[in-house]
């Protein structure tokens, strides 16, 4: 028997291994797992350039718990190692990986995945760890390590008689976790998903049916219970899938969803960057699950990490699906990732890949698109408030809707509308409606004046409205109940108005009345036509757009007075004669009171106790 010290730079390694990101301490199971799939993979390599003598036979990793002897097994039928080998790397190689992880990242909680620490974080959760082990060399001997979570180590022969490695975890008292078959099993299934080299967690019981029709017959048979998917839809190539291989990849990924994608990209890459992965369209009306199926990411189909939102941008997160790159720094720190060049390179590769598969879709089947606008418009949306360079290329393919139901372009529309919409200071006025039955009498007005109504409903849309003013030049948004919409054609001539200035006056006085001292409101006399409505509200575009604001980000509404214009049409019959010809001051008062609240009805503004009191008011003319 040898023993040894391995060589201690920091003070004591061992007490800092343990208590290393405590809450991440399960990741050993994934260092020591992917250790195994390295040396698997390495002794394929070398089968294959004829330097493995004989037949490599099975090459299954297995997983063992021993609960008698507290021990955990991860069990290789790789390379394995000499007595040299193991002083060389797990004495010297693996020490002082770890001891340069830790130096550097102690302090740093957020490094993507904690990649790196490998073989030493065993002693996050053993007191002692044994590697026996024997390497595919001819007449190699087998020797077994062992370490009891101090600097000293001991070497001596060993009784092992197939080529691999043995690596065996005396769990710790306070590790008990990881000698339950449920929790083993858990992190396999989080960590070990779709390593490239089968792994075997014991046995597992498995229905099948014998033979056919009524001799058909129920029988549980005990199989062995593989892990993992070793060669998973990303790796292959896309010629070769159908949507139905698509799909099924789906829900493999994300065994508890009941969501279906609406469609997905496959992305392939080597240069200048490696990177493979499949990204899914969710249906993102069912808002509740838009979060749950988040992107994986993988390294050489290791999994790292759900928490991509350093990696790509930041409306992709509303993607589902895996991203495998070799070339994402793993063991940095967050804040660096994002200043990191392979991983902006990244970043905008896979903008361009979304942005190029919804430019397909929209080309390929416009219709169809459309029928998606619904789920994907938040998406496009989202993205182009977002970034830049996204906005440029949904150019082509972001879409607006309106009222008919009827989608254009960005281009399309400014075509469709400028020309009837342009005002004065030669901005083309969109109108939109976030509320097509709640304004129902107010697009109709505007398209009886030739303009066009859009919809906009989704709570995404004034950030989107306020991007494409800023990055559309000379557009404006102005919803259709605003103050500006019927002041749209200011190079129309305005009517002349059938009253006189004195007429006019009167008239605004009386309403000036009704209004009483109501702050907000003020009146404001126009010579529409007389088919226009009588009374109308509008709303200070700029004031309506700062309260819906400050009711995204949460603020209170309610000191800001909900203002308006009751703007009265002098040209209507009501105002122009039924209103003057009266001679009772009463009863000017009591018509223009039911035309205001006719008006704040209108606008769904009309509520509580004066709603009761104008339906009553309403049916009491019916009695008379
Ligand atoms: P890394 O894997 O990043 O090199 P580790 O600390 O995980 O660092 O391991 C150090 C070295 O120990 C590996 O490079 C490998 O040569 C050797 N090693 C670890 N586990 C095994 C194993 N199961 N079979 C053969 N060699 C191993």
């Amino acid at each position: 028997m040898q023993k040894g010290t391995i060589s201690v730079q920091t003070e004591n390694i061992f007490p800092i291994i343990k208590q290393f990101l405590y809450s991440d301490q399960e990741i050993f199971l994934r260092e020591l797992v992917s250790n195994a799939v390295d040396a698997t993979t390495k002794l394929k390599a070398l089968a294959r350039r004829g330097e493995v003598e004989g037949d490599i036979g099975d090459t299954t990793i297995d997983i063992l718990i021993d609960s008698d002897k507290g021990t955990l097994t991860i069990r290789d039928q790789g390379i394995g190692m000499t007595e040299e080998e193991v002083q060389k790397y797990l004495n010297q190689v693996a020490f002082s990986s770890a001891e340069e992880f830790l130096a550097k990242y102690k302090d740093d909680a957020g490094i993507i995945g904690h990649f790196g620490l490998g073989f030493y974080s065993a002693f996050m959760v053993a007191d002692k760890v044994e590697v026996v082990t024997k390497s595919y060399q001819k007449d190699a001997e087998a020797v077994v390590w062992t370490c009891e979570g101090n600097p000293e180590y001991t070497i001596e022969g060993a009784d092992k008689a197939d080529r691999g490695t043995d690596i065996i975890l005396y769990i710790s008292e306070d590790s008990k976790e990881y000698l339950e078959e449920n929790r083993i099993e858990e992190l396999l299934q989080k960590y070990c998903k779709f390593l490239p080299v089968p792994i075997r967690f014991g046995t597992k019981e498995e229905k099948i049916t014998e033979g056919e029709g009524e001799d058909a017959e129920e029988k549980t048979i005990t199989v062995d219970n593989v892990i993992n998917n070793p060669e998973p839809l990303w790796k292959k190539t896309p010629t070769d899938l159908t949507d139905e291989d698509y799909r099924s990849f789906y829900s493999e990924l994300y065994p508890y969803s009941m969501q279906r994608p609406m469609f997905w990209i496959h992305l392939n890459i080597d240069f200048p960057f490696n990177l493979t992965g499949v990204l899914y369209f969710p249906q993102v009306s069912s808002g509740m699950e838009m979060q749950k199926n988040k992107i994986q990411l993988y390294s050489n189909q290791v999994y790292v990490t759900d928490n991509v939102s350093d990696i790509v941008p930041e409306f992709l997160t509303l993607l589902h699906g895996v991203i495998d790159s070799p070339d994402i720094p793993l063991n940095v720190s967050r804040s660096y990732l994002q200043s990191d060049s392979n991983v902006k390179k990244i970043t905008g590769y896979i903008t361009k890949k979304v942005a190029e598969k919804l430019n397909d879709l929209y080309k390929e089947d416009r219709q169809a698109y459309e029928g998606k606008w619904k789920d994907l418009g938040v998406f496009v949306k989202y993205g182009m408030i977002t970034e830049d360079k996204f906005y440029d290329r949904a150019q082509k393919f972001a879409l607006l809707e309106n009222t008919d139901g009827a989608f254009y372009t960005l281009e399309e529309y400014k075509d469709k509308v400028k020309e009837a919409q342009t005002d004065k200071h030669d901005r083309v006025v969109y109108i939109y409606t976030h509320d097509a039955d709640a304004h129902h009498a107010q697009v109709a007005a505007a398209k009886e004046k030739g303009y066009d109504v859009l919809v906009m409903n989704h709570v995404i849309d004034n950030h989107f409205m306020q991007q494409l003013e800023q990055k559309e030049g000379k557009v404006t948004f102005v919803r259709v109940d605003s103050d500006t919409v019927d002041k749209l054609v200011q190079k129309d001539e305005e009517a002349e108005s059938v009253l006189s200035e004195d007429q006019q006056n009167a008239v605004k006085s009386i309403f000036e009345g009704v209004l009483g001292e109501k702050s907000g409101a003020s009146v404001e006399l126009r010579p529409l036509s007389p088919q226009d409505q009588p009374v109308m509200i509008t709303k200070p575009e700029f004031m309506r757009r700062m309260q819906e604001m400050q009711a995204m980000q949460g603020m209170d509404m309610g000191t800001m007075p909900d203002m308006y214009n009751l703007v009265v049409n002098s040209n209507h019959e009501l105002i122009a004669q039924d209103l003057l010809s009266r001679d009772d001051d009463e009863g000017k008062k009591q018509i223009a009171d039911y035309l205001y609240k006719v008006a704040l009805l209108n606008q769904g503004m009309l509520k509580g106790a004066q709603l009761t009191e104008f339906v009553n008011r309403s049916l009491s003319f019916l009695k008379k």
